[in-house]
């Protein structure tokens, strides 16, 4: 037998190696393995078995030892890394690490620890003789009988001021059983339950959902790859549609891999999905950024053994090494958070419908504001469009006021933060106890400082962006690379004192609240207090119990929430995403615009929406205003059609960079020369030009685009010319197929 491995050991080739013999039933396509090269014994995956070697096979070296007794890719996952690799330009390597997480290419880093669970129910009259007799594994006891789930042993004897010799008791009573986990749960230790899970019993469905329910249930049902968009309007009960369909794949023996496009900003409906999965006696694995090594091992572990059968998470999720994958559900699958900005880089909701059809399961899409590129799959015949209009219970859909910012700034002579509409409705809510949402957009833009006398906006040193103010500690911060310095008091330029803040941040906004609703409690949610993992759980559970009455913050902070008692919503500057340079940023627009009004009016009362902006008549405002999705998508795609934008052609983005302008341009240049001439007009170039952030940590960028029909066809030309030019050590080029972001 021979294998074909690709070892993660810093090169991209496919290796060959014998089995011996005592391996041969463990080693299996999609296997981790170790392989000798240069006396030294590396990891490496089986892409291939029994391939034609390339070398006679007795010149080849013996495969060392399997990893685990399990493949780490199933098939279709080993197909997937195939296709990954040829469609993003991505290095196998980076693709394969990508995929299976570090904790599993290398099980010998994690550390195991002990865990305590209940193993019986005691009886009452043991109990009470236990109480007598042995007060501390009494209380050891009901401790571990409140938790949910197994706790750490040396936790429980800390916490109870027990001793081993108690647990030990307990064991050998078989009241307690210990079990032995990999574990390195940083940052969970003090989180006794793992998490918050919500229950309910499931809702009657209405008929627009019962009859989207059923069609995505036919196509569970055919067991052919499908994949369907669910366009729903903000509340009208996608997330239970989700829900259905996951338990009927469950029930019928099936895994489901369930994405949210970031985890930590969606922990309500993380419960919700947990509540109803475990309720119903299924394991579910959430998968996430801040996982520590061992709860990735133990979740991954559950996963490929059969032991779970669905997971919950990011991107990343999309590998998953379930078994019988029968359905893939993509949330807000819009959002622009699923596509990977670092090597490999690819899309989370493009690789799950591929992933579908190699696994020949349905991926169900989901969004109140489609993509454009998704929507142009509906047309051209490829998914299958599911509509739910209405909000449940027939809530009604918020109304959107539009204010011109223009009218307001000659009314209140001088640029304002707040309108008049916008703080009178505040002011109307704080008196009827009800609660308001400020949203600005995240874009770091916001309050650069910039001189009324020569206009001079101080930019960073190292990246040709404007610099943030922060007002908390007088500085003035880049978002790109983290440079920061005292804010000036007169102009660096001109030194005239007459320095204002541009554009609008979330503490300045959070300042013209408290002038305007002095007794208001307010609490502000931006990067800063992200950062700071339970302070943002904790805002959002003081937000919920009415302890704050004005919460600002980014849109980041919308996703997924639901709070009854927002009766209004404010969007501060709606024009922020739309004058940037992308040909996404009139979507992107009314994407914002239609979520963030989404927020408003969850529980009885209607909500009210208002948007402020100076250029009122723009398409994106004013279809969002009327919640035409439709209207949006007609005017849009005609657009993107007449410039052979996205979702009509494939867009590949070139990013050169390096210390030396002059040199990235030059290569930039030759190299456009070169896929000039070996690809023709099977690809239409623009560029080179710089970036429009020239400069990000002290490197200058060059970019390049090429625009053509079929990715699947340029890429690899691509890679193969890359691979025909020398590249000077200080130039870096990287290829970004189907980007969304365009800076
Ligand atoms: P969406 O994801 O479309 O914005 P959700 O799925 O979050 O909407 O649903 C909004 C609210 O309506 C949730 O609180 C959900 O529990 C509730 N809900 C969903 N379907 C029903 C139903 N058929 N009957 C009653 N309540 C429902
Ligand atoms: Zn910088």
């Amino acid at each position: 037998m021979i294998v074909g491995v690709q070892p993660l050991a810093g090169f991209d080739k496919l290796l060959h190696y014998k089995v011996p013999e005592n391996l041969r039933a463990d080693v299996q396509l999609g296997s981790l393995v170790r392989v000798p090269i240069m006396n030294q014994h590396k990891v490496g995956l089986v892409l291939e078995v029994d391939p034609i070697a390339d070398v006679p096979v007795e010149r080849l070296k013996n495969l060392t030892s399997v990893m685990q007794d399990y493949p780490a890719l199933t098939p279709d996952l080993v197909e997937l890394a195939k296709w990954m690799h040829g469609y993003y330009a991505a290095r196998m390597e980076a693709v394969l690490e990508a995929m299976i997480p570090a904790a599993v290419r290398d099980g010998t880093r994690v550390k195991q620890e002990k865990y305590l669970a209940v193993a019986r129910p005691a009886l009452a009259d043991e109990l009470a003789a236990l109480r007598k007799k042995a007060p501390q594994q009494a209380k050891v006891f009901e401790f571990l009988q409140q938790q949910f789930q197994p706790v750490k042993k040396s936790l429980v004897l800390a916490r109870l001021g027990a001793t081993a010799a108690v647990a030990a008791a307990l064991e050998k009573r078989g009241l307690v059983r210990e079990e032995t986990r990999h574990v390195e749960r940083i940052g969970y230790a003090d989180n006794w339950t793992g998490g918050e899970v919500v229950t309910g019993l499931p809702p009657k469905l209405n008929d627009e959902q019962a009859a989207v329910v059923s069609s995505v249930a036919a196509s569970i049902e055919k067991r052919k790859f499908a994949v369907h968009l669910l366009h729903g309007v903000t509340g009208s009960g996608k997330t239970e549609v989700y829900l259905r369909a996951v338990e009927q794949v469950l029930a019928a023996g099936g895994s489901a891999i369930y994405l949210v496009p970031e985890v930590a900003l969606t922990p309500q409906t993380v419960a919700r999905l947990r509540g109803r999965f475990e309720s119903a006696g299924h394991k579910t694995v959430v998968w996430h950024s801040h996982l520590g090594e061992g709860e990735r091992l133990d979740g991954w572990t559950a996963l490929a053994s059969g032991q779970a059968r669905v997971v919950v998470g990011a991107r990343s999720a999309v590998f998953a090494p379930v078994r019988e994958l029968r359905l893939i559900v993509v949330d807000e699958e819009h959002e622009p958070a699923y596509k990977q900005d670092e090597t490999p880089r690819y899309h989370g909701r493009d690789v799950a419908v591929y992933r579908a059809k190699l696994a020949n399961a349905t991926c169900l899409l989901g969004s109140a504001t489609p993509s454009l590129e998704s929507f142009a799959n509906v047309r051209g015949g490829k998914y299958r469009l599911d509509v739910l209009t209405k909000r449940v219970d027939d809530k009604k859909m918020p109304d959107i006021q539009i204010v011109d910012m223009r009218i307001e700034v000659m009314r209140q002579r001088g640029l304002v933060t707040l309108s008049r509409l916008l703080v009178d409705h505040m002011q109307g809510r704080f008196e009827r106890r009800e609660q308001t949402i400020l949203f600005i957009n995240r874009r770091g833009y916001s309050s650069s400082m910039q001189c009324r006398k020569c206009g001079h906006v101080e930019e960073c040193p190292h990246c040709s962006v404007a610099m943030t103010y922060h007002r908390a500690d007088e500085t003035l911060k880049c978002h790109l690379c983290g440079h920061q310095r005292g804010s000036p008091v007169v102009c660096p330029k001109c030194a005239a004192p007459d320095i204002r803040w541009r554009g609008l941040g979330t503490q300045r906004v959070e300042e013209a609240v408290r002038r305007v609703l002095p007794r208001a409690r307010l609490e502000r949610m931006d990067t800063d207090t992200m950062s700071k993992k339970h302070r943002f759980r904790e805002i959002l559970a003081e937000f919920r119990a009415g302890k704050i009455d004005v919460l600002i913050g980014t849109q980041m902070i919308g996703k997924g929430l639901d709070f009854p008692n927002v009766t209004l919503v404010g969007l501060v500057d709606a024009d922020l995403s739309m004058h940037v340079p992308d040909f996404r940023a009139n979507e992107r627009t009314f994407q914002l615009l239609v979520q963030v009004a989404g927020r408003a009016g969850r529980g009885d009362r209607a909500g009210e929406v208002v948007v402020q902006t100076f250029t009122p008549k723009a398409d994106a405002i004013q279809f969002a205003k009327r919640a035409d999705f439709n209207g949006f998508a007609e005017v849009e795609l005609g657009v993107r059609k007449k410039f052979a934008y996205p979702p009509y052609r494939h867009l590949i983005h070139h990013i050169f960079r390096g210390p030396n302008p002059e040199k990235i341009k030059f290569f930039a240049e030759h190299w456009v020369k070169q896929v000039e001439k070996a690809l023709g007009s099977a690809v239409e170039i623009r560029g080179p030009t710089p970036s429009p952030i020239e400069k990000v940590k002290d490197e200058y960028r060059y970019q390049v685009w090429y625009f053509c029909a079929r990715a699947t066809k340029i890429v690899p030309e691509l890679v193969r010319l890359q691979g025909e030019v020398k590249w000077p050590k200080d130039v870096t080029q990287v290829l970004d197929v189907d980007p969304m972001s365009l800076m």
